[in-house]
């Protein structure tokens, strides 16, 4: 009988997990989720949700999540003998159930006055009994890598160590571009790392018509002019052509033969607002069509608020590599290979991500390497050597990493990111701040830089058993609010249609789906609860009931 491992990469918008033989290492078969199982869509919103609602009930959802990937998986479960979960401290320590508000307030002073202890995240390999639910046959272990530091996680190390960029003889960035954007900068042998909250923007989300990279996705845009072309994820999550659209007007679609799209990606809007901002379409931050959206295909579009919210991604993720340069005291220039990872980092067409700020603008060779930290967890799973490798590497680094929180660099910067994008502040003034803050110079886009893609998708081999997409992780929450008199108020203020009310029942009763919900940041179910009964946390404490859509599971 086969012996199997599973490696697993929990991020911040989905899950991805992999089958592999323990013994030829081969890839048996991919599980991927289009949504995270907490409520929110970034890792502030997962802390808080965390912290609010209380670790064991975050934690008891993913766990629930990830049962519902190994159940989903092709194999046989009893023959799996480890697995190995990669992802940023606030996943990993989510999972495990571990202290986390070290993770939510920035200084030690602080951290002392509220008497939290940070908790050491290195390797662990923990029986999988450890994991209250976790669904794995006795014997299982669980590898855990470990953390840089509390800030910057297992998921950097994999960028690091798989980018290979330690080994060159060149100062470099790699950058993963998700919605947590892990980065390195390597100068001299030297390497400093941070981390910066880059929002969802970027993998399609808090996006008028995003959709996170999946079969259907836009994931590119090519200029036909007068008209463009989309590019659009098939089946096999590879780019296919599809249909020629007018980007100023809606509804215009010459081609409709082509592959028809679901939504747009996070790589789409990058492409879309790189091009429009070519033709002269998009100014930061307006879009100047008639009705101030680009439109990319039936019912499909972006609009100014989209461009808003997918330019603070832009913009913390350029605050991120000025302010790593400012800490090496390098100059941009200086940069000269830029190492691209995760979905966006795969799909996106890297010269337009350069030239709308997403990597260094002179850096002349790109190399997309796609999902780093799933390759790590299996480079782990099929050889635990691996692991003692990453805890010498993440000792090393300790001593070099940024906390982007407390950096006054990165603060600066940012303010003049969003000045930029949300108030249209010209890059001519925004250089002249820099000289101002004695921090790096932002030098403009100018050549075509040469792009080396490693891998045709973020998971470049799906295996022989194929490529599972989970659309539905399978939880919902249920409570019950006294004085509720079903008016559906709550229902149709949700903006995410994450609520149901059935009215069948005495008192009416509840159902919140949280992989649908956008966090406690959002709220407004209960700020229009005309009753004042709807209460968030009700669905997540001990008397409501959690129902699993599929009983199996
Ligand atoms: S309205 Fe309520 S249920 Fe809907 S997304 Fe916001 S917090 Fe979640
Ligand atoms: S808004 Fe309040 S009263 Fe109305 S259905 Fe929702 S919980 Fe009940």
């Amino acid at each position: 009988m086969a012996q199997l491992a599973i490696a697993m990469d929990l991020g911040t918008s989905g899950f991805r997990a992999q089958a592999i033989d323990s013994i030829t290492s081969e890839i048996l078969s991919t599980v991927i989720t289009t949504r995270h199982p907490l409520p929110g869509a970034n890792v502030i919103d997962h802390l808080h949700f965390s912290l609010e609602m209380g670790i064991d009930s975050a934690q008891s959802m993913i766990i629930h999540a990830v049962n519902r990937i190994i159940r989903d998986l092709p194999i046989q479960i009893d023959t799996v003998q480890c697995l190995c979960v990669c992802g940023n401290p606030i996943q990993l320590s989510i999972f495990q159930g571990m202290e986390i508000r070290d993770l939510s307030y920035a200084g030690k002073k602080k951290l002392d006055l509220l008497g939290i202890t940070i908790p050491e995240r290195g390797a662990a390999i923990l029986p999988a009994d450890h994991f209250p639910g976790l669904a794995l046959p006795r014997g299982c272990n669980v590898i855990i890598p470990p953390a840089i530091s509390h800030e910057v996680g297992a998921d950097a190390l994999a960028l690091i160590m798989k980018s290979g960029m330690m080994n060159r003889n060149e100062t470099s960035i790699a950058i993963d571009y998700g919605t947590n954007a892990e980065m390195a900068l390597c100068h001299n042998k030297c390497i400093i790392t941070g981390s910066t909250a880059a929002g969802p923007a970027l993998e399609g989300q808090h996006i008028s018509c995003g959709v996170l990279a999946i079969p259907g996705a836009i994931s590119d845009l090519k200029p036909r002019l007068p008209y463009y072309q989309t590019i659009v994820l098939n089946q096999e999550m590879l780019p296919e052509k599809g249909a020629f659209i007018d980007m100023s007007r809606s509804g215009y679609d010459i081609s409709p033969e082509g592959y028809r799209p679901v939504g747009i990606t996070g790589t789409g809007t990058i492409a879309a607002i790189q091009q429009g901002i070519q033709a002269g379409l998009v100014i930061p931050p307006e879009i100047h069509t008639a009705d101030h959206q680009l439109h990319l295909g039936e019912g499909l579009y972006l609009s100014q608020t989209d461009l808003v919210e997918a330019g603070k991604a832009i913009g913390a993720i350029r605050a991120g590599y000025i302010t790593l340069c400012n800490e090496a005291k390098i100059a941009l220039e200086e940069i000269v290979t830029v190492y691209m990872s995760g979905a966006a980092g795969t799909y996106v067409d890297a010269r337009k991500a350069q030239a709308l700020g997403l990597l260094p603008p002179c850096a002349g060779k790109i190399y997309q390497i796609g999902n780093t930290s799933l390759a790590m967890a299996r480079d782990i799973a099929a050889d635990i050597k691996k692991l003692d490798e990453m805890t010498v590497l993440a000792k090393r680094l300790r001593e070099n990493y940024c906390l982007f929180a407390s950096s006054e660099a990165f603060r600066n910067t940012y303010i003049l990111e969003l000045s930029h994008w949300t108030e249209g502040m010209p890059l001519s003034l925004y250089r002249s701040f820099l000289q101002r803050y004695r921090l790096p110079d932002l030098p403009p886009f100018t050549g075509t830089p040469e792009v080396i893609r490693l891998v045709k998708r973020d998971i470049d081999y799906p295996g022989r058993l194929g490529l599972i997409t989970l659309h539905d992780i399978g939880m919902v929450k249920t409570a019950v609010f006294n004085g509720c008199t079903a008016c559906f108020t709550c229902t149709s203020t949700c903006p995410q249609k994450a609520i149901s009310l059935q009215t069948t029942t005495c008192p009416p009763k509840l159902t919140l789906d949280p992989s649908l919900c956008l966090g406690i940041a959002c709220r407004r179910c209960e700020r229009a609860c005309p009753e004042q009964v709807f209460l968030l946390q009700r669905f997540f404490q001990n008397v409501t009931q959690t129902i699993y859509k599929n009983p199996e599971s």
